[in-house]
């Protein structure tokens, strides 16, 4: 096994923490990639891993993801995550909970934590007994699907505008893969501005009753991706653009809310190659990510719209800095994170 310095995805962390405690079965990874902004703010994971190696990977690769996401967001919050390892049955006793708590608490602040995979609110209301770096408890802005789906609206009009020429959105036809809360959200923003609207959910019930009451169409799950429309907003799972499905696209621009969009990371390229724009997912989701982080600096619904407001205008800068450097929109949006955090 490598040194931790050696791992791909190291990338200059300024701490990895590694928690035990024998007594409650604790074992997990809190992995703090950058401070250069404010406290390193991300989720904790509660996962059954094949091995810690794994475990440690994930919480490094996510951590620095956070960097990134916070960075560009705007907020003044560093990167970092935390993952538990689960045991096969994935019990979560409240003592082993409670000693998760400590640690994060001993870090002092330079982490604070949040919801994510395989953790419940319910769960994070328990942390916050014993530790106060916990954000987006349910009395701190609650569920930030609509603050995302804003956001992502947002981000849809400035696609428009940007290969279009115009973001009225009576000239557009937008396809969403997706239809819960983002997706959902987005359909309705979008209904109101009059746009055209093709719907998909693999709950085929869902996508069908949002197109009726909005006046859209729904398609099959698997047809989402082939259908010809000027924008395709991926709002459900990641890893959706592949070389497959990217060589398939029949739209002239990607902007939806899912995280995580691009497989392996090629596929900018390839879309780039398409003439086809892309907003890259963690600049254009993260109004919840905002939502979630208002308490970091006390920021007050005002604030927090302002904050989502700016979305547009930071996608609008990465595709003229893409437009003019030759790099592709994702490439672009690394580097303008890894400068805002000094790196
Ligand atoms: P959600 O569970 O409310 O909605 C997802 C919808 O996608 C569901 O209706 C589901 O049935 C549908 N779906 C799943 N697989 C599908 C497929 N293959 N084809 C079509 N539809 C499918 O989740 P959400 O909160 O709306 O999040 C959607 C995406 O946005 C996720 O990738 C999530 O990680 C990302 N995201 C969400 C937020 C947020 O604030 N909720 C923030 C940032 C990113």
């Amino acid at each position: 096994m490598p040194a931790i310095w050696d791992l791909p995805d190291f990338d200059s962390h300024e701490a990895v923490h590694v928690f035990e405690d024998r007594a409650t079965g604790l074992k997990a990874v809190i992995a703090v990639h950058s401070t250069h902004l404010g406290p390193a703010a991300g989720g904790t994971r509660f996962w059954h891993y094949a091995d810690s190696q794994s475990a440690i990977t994930d919480a490094l690769r996510l951590s620095r993801g956070m960097s990134f996401k916070n960075a560009m967001a705007g907020l003044p919050a560093g990167g970092g995550k935390a993952v538990i390892l689960a045991n096969p049955s994935r019990s979560k006793p409240a003592e082993m909970l409670d000693a998760f708590a400590r640690a994060v608490d001993s870090l002092g602040g330079r982490y604070v934590t949040a919801q994510d995979v395989g953790m419940s609110e319910a769960d994070m209301v328990h942390l916050s007994k014993t530790t106060a770096h916990v954000a987006g408890l349910p009395d701190q802005g609650g569920d930030p699907g609509p603050y995302t789906a804003r956001g992502v609206y947002l981000g849809v009009k400035a696609a428009a505008k940007h290969v279009f020429g115009t973001d009225d959105m009576r000239d557009a036809h937008v396809a969403i893969q997706g239809v819960g809360s983002v997706g959902g959200g987005l359909a309705r923003y979008l209904a109101q501005q009059g746009a055209k609207l093709t719907l998909a959910d693999v709950d085929a019930h869902r996508a069908a009753a949002l197109a009726e009451e909005l006046g859209g169409v729904a398609v099959a799950a698997d047809a989402i991706m082939d259908v010809e429309a000027d924008i395709f907003s991926p709002c459900a799972l990641g890893a959706i653009l592949t070389e497959e499905t990217v060589a398939s696209l029949k739209v002239r621009a990607v902007a939806g809310g899912a995280n995580n969009q691009l497989a392996k990371g090629s596929e900018g390229r390839m879309l780039a190659d398409r003439g086809i724009l892309y907003a890259p997912d963690y600049v254009i989701n993260a109004g919840g990510i905002i939502n979630v982080l208002r308490h970091i600096d006390a920021a007050d619904d005002a604030e927090i719209n302002l904050r989502i407001d700016a979305i547009p205008g930071r996608l609008s800068e990465i595709w003229k800095e893409s437009d003019a450097s030759g790099s592709t929109p994702a490439e672009v949006a690394d580097q303008m994170a890894q400068k805002l955090i000094g790196r």
